[in-house]
């Protein structure tokens, strides 16, 4: 079953609600990085909190950037999404095993509540917006929550999760985002703190099953469905781009990487991907510099 997010209003367009399958992304990004179960959600929730912001750009080649650093043993954890639905992350450490008392993965004590949520969004203009709030659990959904109260000023319901199989893999993930718009009724305000009451963990209810529309439905019946969006885990770097960046180097710099006569290997931190170019492939680099130099 393919990723993808819905976008729906309720009660009069006082509500819009976002629900979101992550489960195939949560996974490839999983196997990008090697991450152990708690890693593996830490990241996963990151990536799908960030990926349903990024489902209301317009244009395909904005951005949004989250990261959560809050010193625990996790490290930073970062996510990219745009808005043509393509996510990447990483996670300072992948190797993180924490489970809380209650067999629960400690996602909490992963990420740790030192520190901050930083969200930028870059829509093309010449200065991207930032917004910056404190980590409340570092459970993250709470976080966004806090971050968009803070930054933003609209109330959030915010729930994502990552279920990780005994094996290893990502079985099911996802995130549900409900926010009043300005202006909500008491009504309106008052219909959501019941919902806040009866949510399941959305990763739970993917597993079951049931698909985003579905989900937005089990609470808001009468909810209009305004958009939906495909979503995948994709880095998009290449040998090519990378080439690109070598050549942006000094002269004496990829001089050196030929004398030494090991050419040189660079590491994608996104997508954990090494890519190495041989001697021969930085004299070939240096030449196009050497010419685009001369005729420039
Ligand atoms: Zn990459």
């Amino acid at each position: 079953m393919k990723d993808e997010i819905v976008i729906a209003q309720a009660l009069g367009g006082q509500v819009r609600i976002h629900a979101a399958r992550t489960t195939a992304l949560a996974d490839e990004a999983r196997k990008a990085h090697h991450c152990l179960a708690t890693s593996a959600a830490a990241l996963g929730r990151v990536m799908s909190a960030t990926a349903i912001m990024a489902s209301d750009l317009k244009n395909p080649n904005e951005k949004i950037v989250s990261i959560m650093n809050g010193h625990g043993p996790a490290g930073t954890v970062l996510a990219q999404a745009d808005g043509a639905g393509n996510v990447r992350g990483f996670i300072g450490d992948p190797n993180v095993y924490l489970v809380r008392e209650d067999g629960h993965l400690a996602v909490g004590a992963a990420i740790g509540t030192n520190g901050t949520l930083t969200v930028t969004k870059d829509l093309g203009l010449k200065e991207p917006f930032t917004g910056v709030s404190a980590i409340q659990t570092g459970e993250v959904g709470d976080d966004f929550a806090y971050y968009f109260a803070i930054s933003e000023q609209t109330p959030s319901i915010v729930g994502v999760g990552v279920l990780v199989d005994p094996d290893g893999s990502v079985s099911a993930a996802g995130g549900l985002i409900i926010q009043l718009l300005p202006g909500a009724s008491e009504e309106a305000i008052e219909a959501c703190e019941e919902v806040a009451k009866v949510l399941r963990p959305v990763s739970s209810l993917i597993e079951e099953g049931h698909d985003p529309e579905e989900i937005i439905r089990m609470y808001f019946p009468d909810a209009e469905v305004i958009g939906r969006k495909d979503v995948r885990w994709h880095c998009g770097c290449s040998h090519e781009k990378f080439a690109d960046a070598l050549k942006t180097l000094k002269e004496s710099d990829l001089q050196e990487m030929i004398d030494d006569g090991k050419g040189a290997e660079i590491h994608c931190q996104y997508c954990n991907t090494y890519y190495h170019y041989t001697p021969e492939e930085i004299e070939g680099i240096l030449e196009k510099k050497r010419a685009e130099n001369r005729y420039s």
